[in-house]
């Protein structure tokens, strides 16, 4: 038997949303770990799909994106973050943000580069940073007496330094929920004013912002947007995870880098839903600013069904996740008690640790609210059991 390859990954095992998705689905739990919703995209933009698919539009789409949602972005942009882009030069489909994400760190980073992430880090980045060979420099998020999670921007300041390649950033925060305000980006783009990094904007939660917080997005700040690849998911926006397109904006040199591992690594983008996301950008363009009143309702109805409970909670600002708390009820680590609650009572949650460097000593479990309000129900109701 031939020995097993040496990894290029010693450290990474199976993604978590995998394992909890998986244990969740084993053990009968709610599951409320991995992120996607229980419930359907809009229906006429299923019907465009299956009308482009009768229609024969099943072959290879253009490799930088279907021209017609390269423009229905560009407009999209301009309306809503006041930036107008070069739709054949500056936006680039890929296959879901993972991918985009993966292409822009694999074209930019080299041996020996150092990459700033923000810790919580949504998993991916570091990783592929590795793989990348670059290496990773976190930077803690402050938590606050308040519960609260704020960003240290002198601790992000004295990060930069002239081997600083990238600083990856991903506000809406998965998992805290904090958002940049206007402020925050003059701060970050004062902290890279003497550097020569890059800046990459996971925004994929750009539509789901409650309580009127406004999504700040780095291409409305004209030195920030000079560097960056802006990322974005029409699976969180359109209730379809499963499909797995989202898009990379970038200025001209850029989007010819992260293009080139992008052409090699998928090549282009599943057709007919493309065509549909085109029309129904352009035809229905309201839809996404109906999402944070349809999610902050489902916000409420889960923080309210556990405010008497012994969790500790602030309400998410932005994202489907709500982080609570649980050091009222147990005291072991979150990924004990993550793997315990999906057993028993059957709820299943992702631990905070896994964002993070170390594992995180604060007892916090991330718990996906885009779901059904009879299955969140459900789910407050088992976790009651722990209490009651
Ligand atoms: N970035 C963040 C912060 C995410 O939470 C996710 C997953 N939902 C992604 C990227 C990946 O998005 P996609 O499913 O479009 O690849
Ligand atoms: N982004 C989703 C989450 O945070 C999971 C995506 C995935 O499973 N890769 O739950």
């Amino acid at each position: 038997m031939r020995r097993a390859p040496d990894s290029k990954l010693p450290d990474v095992g199976t993604t978590i949303f995998t394992v909890m998705s998986r244990l969740a689905a084993e053990q009968g739990a709610i599951n409320l770990s991995q992120g996607f919703p229980s419930f359907q995209p809009p229906a006429s933009l299923l019907a465009r799909i299956a009308r482009y698919v009768e229609h024969g539009d099943n072959q290879y789409a253009p490799m930088p994106g279907v021209p017609a949602l390269c423009e229905a972005i560009a407009a999209k942009t301009e309306r809503l973050q006041g930036r107008r882009l070069d739709a054949e030069r500056e936006i680039t489909v890929t296959s879901g943000a993972t991918e985009g994400l993966f292409s822009t760190i694999l074209a930019l980073v080299r041996t020996g580069d150092e990459v700033i992430l923000f810790d919580p880090a949504y998993d991916l980045y570091a990783p592929a940073v590795t793989l990348a060979g670059g290496h990773v420099r976190r930077v803690p998020l402050r938590l606050g007496n308040n519960g609260e999670f704020a960003v240290d921007w002198d601790r992000v300041r004295a990060a930069v330094t002239p081997k600083t390649r990238l600083v990856v950033c991903n506000f809406p925060h998965n998992p805290t929920g904090i958002v940049f305000n206007d402020d925050d980006l003059e701060v970050f783009a004062d902290c890279l004013s003497n550097s020569d990094a890059w800046v990459l904007a996971d925004e994929v939660y750009e539509h789901l912002v409650y309580d009127g917080h406004t999504h700040r997005s780095v291409l409305r700040h004209d030195a920030l947007w000079e560097r960056a690849c802006v990322v974005s998911s029409f699976g969180k926006t359109f209730h379809a995870t499963g499909w797995k397109i989202g898009y990379c904006m970038a200025p001209p040199a850029l989007t010819a880098e992260l293009r080139k591992v992008h052409q090699f690594s998928v090549f282009t983008v599943n057709t007919p839903i493309q065509h549909a996301l085109a029309d129904f950008l352009r035809e229905e363009p309201g839809f996404a600013a109906s999402l944070p009143a349809f999610y902050a309702a489902k916000r409420d109805l889960f923080c309210g069904l556990l405010a008497d409970s012994p969790f500790r909670f602030v309400p998410a600002r932005s994202t489907f996740f709500q982080v609570v708390d649980y050091s009222a009820l147990d005291d072991e680590s979150d990924d004990e008690v993550a793997l315990r609650w999906t057993r028993d009572p059957g709820v299943a949650s992702i631990p905070l640790s896994v964002f993070c460097e170390q594992p995180f000593t604060g007892r916090r479990l991330r718990f996906c609210f885009a779901k059904d309000d009879d299955l969140l129900r459900a789910a407050a109701e088992r976790l009651s059991t722990l209490w009651s």
